[in-house]
């Protein structure tokens, strides 16, 4: 069996416009990046603001297991497949990050012959976007810490610096470190930490931005510090604002590539969903809306993080109204759910299914609460047998759930007709009522949290650590109680414990710290020991990619 990166190594791409031009985009509209890649310029987004929007589906999953159980290649499969039918059809993706990508899970452009391509820049440099967002993120430190350094005129408390250095690695020595070490000259000494850069405040912001005027309000609100005085010190104060956008000017463009069978993919932003919101950007998404008859996008993750925040952070702040969402499964990620161990999930066992259904029948439940109508695909895995397929069909179908089995790895577009009818006869005969699961202004940081953790992960109800109570009352008592909330817990169960798996019961989530992101206006809650900065596994993913004479990579997957 062919790797995903031979494949997408064998396949003929087409010139980036002539892509363009299918969707009806003239060259000039295009910030070409070599041949294959583009950005679209402010001027196009206005130029098409008033044309009409298409309908737009969300594709998210179960709980996943430690590999990753396919909603990139079913976002993209799905979307050749709809082109195949005749609609005109945008896939709206996330730019992976590199800390992945030499860890465990290996890239994020899809698998099989759903890919977007051409992948190995999407999965390292791609357009430069995240080395942007890590240089505005780190410009605002390297000021912050001259400001200090040069008589801290603001009266920065030192030991009260939230803003954090950030790189696009999984590098855990970086997680806690002391800077400033030396000299006079070489800076006040304190402690800092580094995230990694999709969980940078940077990222949610460009994710969120509707436009450089957007962009700028929102980065003058970051909080970096607090004085002396216990007041918030703002990225504004620090006089820092016009140089981060100006470092983040063509990052803030959405980028335009294609799948494996020449569909337009958007792939703009990437915030990863268990501990930052989890989707592309608003304006790739707004703009492939305004291009297309059905825009496919995909939230991070399990339904209980990537979803949610799409429902309730994307969708209620940007105005979004979601018409149809796939949930995806796979027999793997099912018996997973149901106590076999990762190497032992290619043998057929009804039984261990049966468990870890109720993984699946918990996410269709919650995503009902959005008033969204919901299609379940299987993502059919070589090693999945005919009885279990068959069990989960009928599962499915005896909670009137539309069910369809989908074949987009193996077989591209064509594996993919069946899914694609049915999410064409959910957009045709069930309306969306699309609401969140919380309105913004009239509800707590204790009701939204609350309602978040009751409601999806099924949890009894909320523990606060003592300082994350502190915490919560002092950003209410600033004015942040307003804000969504973007929850911070491991992906492998609907708990904060990674090792509750299928349908946890009888359980509290305890919220361990809570801080604001004034940016991009919401407030983060940690649950667990859910971390900002992953660490590489024993055998990184590193260890096996390669690059030979002629600069054809091997190994990235
Ligand atoms: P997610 O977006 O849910 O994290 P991806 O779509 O990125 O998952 O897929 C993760 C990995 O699983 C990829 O390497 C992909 O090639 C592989 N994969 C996905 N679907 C299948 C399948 N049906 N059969 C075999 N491998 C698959
Ligand atoms: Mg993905």
């Amino acid at each position: 069996m062919k790797t995903d990166i031979e494949i997408a190594q064998e396949a003929t791409l087409l010139p980036i416009k002539e892509v363009a031009a299918n969707i009806g985009i003239k060259e000039d509209d295009l910030e070409l990046y070599g041949k294959y890649k583009a950005k679209f310029d402010s001027h196009f987004m206005d130029e098409v603001k008033d044309n009409e929007d298409g309908k737009l589906v969300l594709v998210t999953a179960i709980n996943p297991t430690p590999a990753g159980e396919g909603k990139t290649t079913t976002s993209v499969g799905v979307s050749q497949a709809l082109n195949k039918l005749g609609k005109k059809t945008i896939c709206a993706l996330r730019e992976p990050s590199l800390g992945p990508c030499f860890g465990i899970k290996g890239g994020a452009a899809g698998g099989g012959y759903a890919q977007v391509v051409p992948m190995e820049d999407l999965n390292l440099h791609f357009t430069g976007d995240f080395h942007a967002i890590t240089s505005a993120n780190n410009l605002l430190a390297a000021m912050l810490d001259n400001h200090i350094q040069q008589g801290n005129k603001l009266n920065i408390d030192t030991r009260d610096v939230v803003w954090k250095r950030c790189i696009d690695m999984n590098d855990r020595a970086l997680r806690n470190t002391v800077i400033g070490l030396g000299r006079r000259v070489d800076g006040v000494v304190r402690e800092d930490h580094f995230v990694i850069t999709v969980a940078s405040e940077i990222m949610a912001i460009l994710c969120l931005a509707n436009d450089m005027a957007d962009l700028k309000e929102r980065l003058g609100k970051i909080i970096v510090a607090y004085n002396m005085d216990r007041e918030p010190v703002t990225a504004k104060d620090l006089n820092a604002v016009g140089a981060m956008a100006a470092l983040l000017k063509d990052a803030l463009k959405p980028n335009m590539i294609q799948t494996l069978e020449h569909t337009p993919a958007f792939v703009h932003g990437g915030p990863f969903a268990n501990i930052a919101h989890g989707c592309n950007s608003v304006q790739a998404t707004k703009l492939a809306l305004k291009l297309s008859d059905i825009t496919i996008t995909e939230a991070g993750f399990g339904a209980d993080l990537g979803a949610e925040k799409f429902m309730d952070i994307k969708c209620q702040m940007a105005d979004l109204h979601p018409d149809a969402v796939v949930l995806v499964a796979t027999v793997r990620a099912l018996k997973y759910n149901g106590g076999v161990a990762k190497d032992n999930l290619a043998e057929e066992n009804i039984d261990a299914l049966s468990k870890g259904i109720v993984n699946l029948e918990k996410h269709i439940e919650n995503l009902k609460l959005f008033g969204v109508p919901v299609v379940v695909t299987l993502n059919q895995f070589a090693t999945d047998t005919e009885a279990e397929l068959t069990f989960i069909k009928n599962f499915c179908e005896e909670r009137d759930c539309d069910f369809a089995l989908s074949q987009v790895w193996e077989k591209g577009g064509e594996g993919g007709i069946e899914l694609a009818k049915a999410i064409l006869r959910t957009l045709e005969n069930k309306e969306s009522h699309y609401k969140p699961l919380y309105t913004y202004e009239d509800t707590t940081i204790e009701e939204k949290i609350e309602t978040i953790a009751t409601k999806i992960y099924g949890a009894d109800k909320v523990v606060y650590t003592a300082a994350a109570a502190r915490q919560k009352k002092r950003l209410t008592e600033l004015g942040y109680g307003h804000l969504p909330i973007c929850m911070a817990k491991n992906q492998y169960s609907l708990s904060d414990d990674p090792k509750k798996l299928g349908r946890p019961e009888g359980f509290d989530i305890t919220i361990r710290e809570i801080y604001v992101n004034a940016g991009a206006g919401f407030l983060v809650a940690l649950t667990g020991d859910v971390m900002t900065m992953p660490g590489l596994p024993k055998k990184p993913a590193a260890e096996g990619i390669d690059v030979n004479d002629d600069g054809v990579i091997t190994g990235l997957f």
